[in-house]
């Protein structure tokens, strides 16, 4: 079984087979397994987008160096 960290404050979560419910040993909130899932899949998406975000700033870094560049070199 993985183990899964809150998505709150990243402490180790139990599981309670008897409860079906993941309990943070750090901070005490329980989730769902669902719920967890859920939360994992934002956070991975988050993640990744932060990820897009960046490469698209360094390829208009990219592109207003490169014009620049050629403006200087028309003039
Ligand atoms: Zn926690």
């Amino acid at each position: 079984m993985p183990t899964y960290y809150c998505p709150d404050c990243g402490g180790e979560l139990k599981y309670e087979p008897a409860t079906k419910l993941y309990i943070c040993k750090a901070c005490g909130r329980v989730y769902g397994f669902e719920e967890l899932k859920l939360t994992r899949e934002r956070f991975l998406k988050s993640v990744m987008e932060s990820e897009e975000e960046k490469r698209k700033r360094q390829r208009r870094e990219i592109v207003k160096w490169w014009l620049g560049k050629k403006s200087e070199e028309e003039s």
